[in-house]
């Protein structure tokens, strides 16, 4: 169809796909995917710094989404976003109001964009208003409440999604195809560092009741992520420590720092660590016969890989639009995402080990059997 748009427009997108090592690198799964005469209609549930600068941006892009309607304790918010997308002011909702979107034909989906402790609240809500959700990183701030997220989902027969962004993006593919297929030779060992400076000390995301914890639930989960899909197994084991805090009033509530390290079959490694007061994005594997790593590799853009044998040279484009996209086709043809609640299940109940193996200085052992069915790991 001529008139849909490329979720691909993103930077350098027209740029030449080049990958330096042997076999073509994957595309964006995306560009492949069928086009439909009408773009379901999404609702922002909390218009916070991500709507705000990544996500409403990104639903100007894609080609089987776009905004139709915003959710959000302050009014005023709601009406610059009304003027800015176009939206209908029948569209608008505040957080009491927000079950009245059952009706709305407008939207066929949401996605929760608020502190993790909320999460497991507006999925349920949004399951019960008939809507199918993407649900933001961490799922929530414990494994009971995504199984009460994913059961409310089930029950209400709508496709709930986790906002894993990386699983869209070329570059973090190519860690998959290069570690999955071991085109390098078998893994010794990954490396994974993903560290913010988190900013200022009154903020939600360094206060437990709404975080859940710190620098590992926020971003110490694009390690794990990375560790997994880099691998292609899910692990057996994790021993992890706490880092020191340099600011105890500052992270009184939450971890500063951690490291871990998760055993895998094979007698894979990986070292990972996190912190939210410095910045550092890698993920790195080291195989037999070389390595490949990605570096920066859990930013929105400008992601920049190398392997043993030359650098990865892939278009950058916009994750958020593909994701939201990939959701929307799986809506659409009724398939099922690649990253659904289960998988982030999966990611907490291995980050809730990683916490009880720091907290009590042992090595803790996980049964992710339930998880093995995933369709992408
Ligand atoms: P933010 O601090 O910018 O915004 C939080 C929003 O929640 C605000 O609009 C605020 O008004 C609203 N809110 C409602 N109830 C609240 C309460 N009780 N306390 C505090 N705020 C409340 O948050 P953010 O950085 O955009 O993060 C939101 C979610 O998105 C988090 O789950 C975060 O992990 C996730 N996130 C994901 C990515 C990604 O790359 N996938 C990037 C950034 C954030």
């Amino acid at each position: 169809m001529s008139n849909i748009i490329s979720p691909l427009s993103g930077k350098a997108a027209d740029e030449g796909a080049v990958a330096a090592v042997p076999e073509s690198s994957p595309q964006p799964q995306i560009q492949n995917l069928p086009a439909v005469e009408k773009k379901l209609g999404v609702a922002l549930v909390g218009l916070s710094t991500y709507s705000e600068r990544q996500l409403g941006p990104a639903l100007t892009e894609t080609a089987y989404c776009r905004l139709t309607g915003v959710v959000s304790g302050d009014r005023e918010k709601c009406e610059r976003w009304r003027l800015q997308y176009n939206l209908k002011d029948t569209n608008l909702y505040s957080y009491e109001t927000f079950d009245e979107i059952k009706g709305n034909r407008d939207i066929d989906f949401v996605y929760i964009v608020l502190p993790n402790a909320l999460h497991a609240e507006y999925v349920i809500r949004a399951a019960n208003a008939g809507k199918h959700v993407i649900c933001e990183k961490p799922m929530a701030t414990n494994a009971e409440d995504c199984r009460r997220m994913i059961n409310a989902c089930k029950k209400a027969r709508v496709k709930l999604s986790i906002g894993y962004r990386l699983h869209f993006d070329p570059f973090n593919q190519e860690m998959m195809r290069l570690g999955q297929n071991r085109v390098l030779g078998s893994i010794d060992r990954v490396v994974a560092i993903d560290a913010i400076n988190v900013g200022k000390k009154d903020q939600w995301r360094l206060k437990k009741d709404l975080a859940g914890g710190g620098a590992l639930m926020d971003v110490g989960i694009y390690c794990v992520q990375g560790a997994l899909y880099t691998i292609g197994d899910l692990p057996l084991a994790v021993t992890a420590r706490f880092l020191p805090k340099t600011d105890q009033e500052k992270f009184s509530e939450v971890e500063e720092g951690i490291e871990w390290e998760m055993e895998f079959p094979e007698g894979i490694k990986a070292r990972r660590e996190t912190s939210y007061n410095k910045k550092l994005s890698l993920l790195r594997a080291e195989t037999v016969d070389g390595w490949f790593e990605l570096q920066p590799a859990y930013d929105y853009n400008g992601l920049k890989g190398k392997t043993s044998e030359g650098p990865i040279t892939l278009p950058s484009i916009n994750q958020q639009a593909a994701q939201m996209d990939d959701f929307a086709l799986c809506i659409q043809n009724n398939t099922q995402t690649r990253v659904p609640g289960e998988m982030g299940l999966r990611d907490l109940c291995i980050l809730e080990a990683i916490y009880e193996s720091a907290r009590n200085r042992r090595r803790v052992e996980l049964n992710l059997e339930e998880f093995q069915h995933l369709i992408e790991i």
